[in-house]
C-alpha cells in the first residue's frame, strides 16, 4: 500500500542535488563529464580537522551529546562571532546543527506560522522557498535587477512589506550570484525591517570567500538593536571544505535557540558528535588554510568570468564572493538553434533545455537558473581545477557557437 503525505505536494527535490546526482551517475558509467553544478569545493578537508576528528575517536567522544551540540563547539562558535564579526552570544543563543542546511530548516519550522510571510529575495538559494513552504509559510519572492547587482533595494523591500510579513531572508556573499551586500546598503535596509518588526534571516555560509579585500558584513554587526531582529545562519561545509560532515550553526534569539533545539530533539537529536569536534577545530584551528583556499577561488573566478563573456550572447558580472557565476543568457535564447531547441523539448523553462541539452551533447553539468527563479540565467560553481574549467567552458562555447 502507497501512502503519501501532502507536504510533499508543495516541494521538489533540490535542483542542486539532483543535477550533481545526475553528473556522477554518467561518470560512474565512464563518460568524461565536467560537473559545474555541485555547490561544493573540490579540496580535501585540511589535514589539522581531519586529525582532530581521529582524536575524539580515539577518546571515545562517540556517544550522545546535548542536543545543540557539545559545550566546547558553542564556546568555538561564540569566539568565532567574537572575532570575526564583533559579536557577542551567550551558550544559549547559539545552536549546531547537522549541516547549515539543517539550522535554516529548523530555524523557520521554529518561527513560522501557517500563512506568515517571508520575503525572499530573487535569484535565490534554491532551498529556501521549499523550506519556508514545508514550514506552512507563504514565500513572497522579490525579483532583484541584474543593474543593481541582483540586491534588494529599500523601496522593493518597501513595497513587499505586509502585515503578515514575518521574515526577511539575506544571503550575502549570495549563491547563486555571487554579490554582496554593502555595510552601508545593509543600514538602509534593516532599518525598514526592524521599524516594521520583521525577523532578519542572514544566511552568512560564505562569510569566508570573500575577494578583492572586501568587508564582510552582517545585519546584527549593524547595532544592538539589529542584532536583536537578526538570527545568523553559518557552518564549516564551505570555508573548510567540509560538506560531507555536516556541522552548521546558528545564533539569535535565545526562546528561538530554545524552539530549533526542541525541533531538533524531536527529529536528528545532536550533530555527529565526531563532526563536532572537527568544526570546532576547524574555527579554532589555524585559517591559513582558507586564505590558501580563497587565492585558488579567486584565480578561478578570473577565469571563468573572462572565459563566459568571451561567448557570444553571455553577459557575467564579476562574483564579489562565494564561488559561483551567474552569466545571463537572453541572447542565446533568441538564437535560431536554441528556438528549435526549445520547440522540440516542449519544455517551458529555456535554461532547463540549455542544460539539458549541455549535459546530453556536450557532457557539462550546469545548473539551471530557473532552480534559483531567474530563467534568463544558468549557475556555474567555479569550485574546480582551472583544468576542467577550461575544458568545460571550451565546450559550453562549441554548444553555443552550434546554435546560431
Ligand atoms: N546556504 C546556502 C546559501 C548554501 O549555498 C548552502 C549549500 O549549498 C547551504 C546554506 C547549506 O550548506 P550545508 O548544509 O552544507 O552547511
Amino acid at each position: 500500500m502507497f501512502y503519501k503525505a501532502n507536504r510533499l505536494d508543495v516541494i521538489e527535490p533540490s535542483p542542486t542535488l539532483a543535477l550533481t546526482a545526475k553528473a556522477n551517475a554518467l561518470k560512474a558509467q565512464g563518460v568524461d563529464v565536467i560537473s559545474f553544478g555541485a555547490g561544493e569545493p573540490d579540496f580535501d578537508t585540511p589535514e589539522h580537522i581531519k586529525n582532530a576528528a581521529k582524536r575524539a575517536m580515539d577518546k571515545g567522544l562517540t556517544k550522545y551529546t546535548a542536543v545543540s551540540g557539545t559545550p566546547s563547539l558553542k564556546e568555538a562558535i561564540i569566539a568565532k562571532f567574537q572575532k570575526d564579526n564583533n559579536l557577542k552570544y551567550e551558550k544559549n543563543q547559539v545552536i549546531a546543527g547537522v549541516g547549515g542546511k539543517q539550522v535554516i530548516y529548523n530555524f523557520f519550522m521554529a518561527v513560522i506560522n501557517p500563512g506568515d510571510e517571508v520575503i525572499v529575495p530573487a535569484p535565490y538559494w534554491v532551498s529556501y522557498v521549499d523550506i519556508v513552504r514545508l514550514a506552512g509559510g507563504v514565500p513572497v519572492v522579490v525579483n532583484t535587477k541584474r543593474e543593481n547587482d541582483f540586491k534588494i533595494t529599500p523601496e522593493e523591500l518597501k513595497a513587499n512589506i505586509t502585515p503578515k510579513t514575518r521574515v526577511f531572508i539575506m544571503n550575502s556573499p549570495s549563491n547563486p550570484t555571487g554579490s554582496s551586500y554593502m555595510r552601508t546598503e545593509i543600514e538602509k535596509l534593516s532599518e525598514i525591517l526592524v521599524k516594521n518588526k520583521i525577523l532578519i534571516f542572514s544566511d552568512d555560509i560564505y562569510e569566508k570567500i570573500i575577494y578583492d579585500n572586501n568587508q564582510f558584513c552582517n545585519p546584527a554587526m549593524i547595532s544592538n538593536e539589529v542584532k536583536e531582529y537578526t538570527f545568523i545562519a553559518n557552518g564549516v561545509s564551505k570555508a573548510y571544505s567540509m560538506t560531507g560532515w555536516r556541522i552548521g550553526f546558528g545564533a539569535g534569539n535565545a526562546e528561538i535557540i530554545k524552539n530549533m533545539d526542541t525541533m531538533q530533539s524531536q527529529s536528528t537529536s545532536n550533530p555527529t558528535s565526531i563532526a563536532q569536534a572537527a568544526a570546532e577545530e576547524a574555527l579554532n584551528g589555524d585559517q591559513k588554510c582558507v586564505a590558501d583556499m580563497v587565492v585558488a577561488f579567486d584565480k578561478r573566478r578570473k577565469l571563468i568570468v573572462a572565459t563566459l563573456n568571451a561567448i557570444k550572447g553571455f553577459q557575467c558580472g564579476m562574483p564579489t564572493g562565494a564561488f559561483y557565476a551567474f552569466p545571463y543568457i537572453s541572447e542565446v535564447y533568441q538564437m535560431d538553434g536554441f528556438q528549435k531547441l526549445m520547440k522540440d523539448s516542449g519544455e517551458k523553462s529555456k535554461s532547463k533545455v540549455f542544460c539539458d541539452h549541455l549535459l546530453q551533447k556536450y557532457n557539462v553539468a550546469v545548473v539551471p537558473g530557473i532552480a534559483f527563479g531567474d530563467d534568463n540565467a544558468i549557475r556555474f560553481s567555479y569550485a574546480m581545477s582551472e583544468k576542467d574549467i577550461t575544458e568545460g567552458m571550451k565546450r559550453v562555447a562549441e554548444m553555443v557557437s552550434s546554435l546560431k
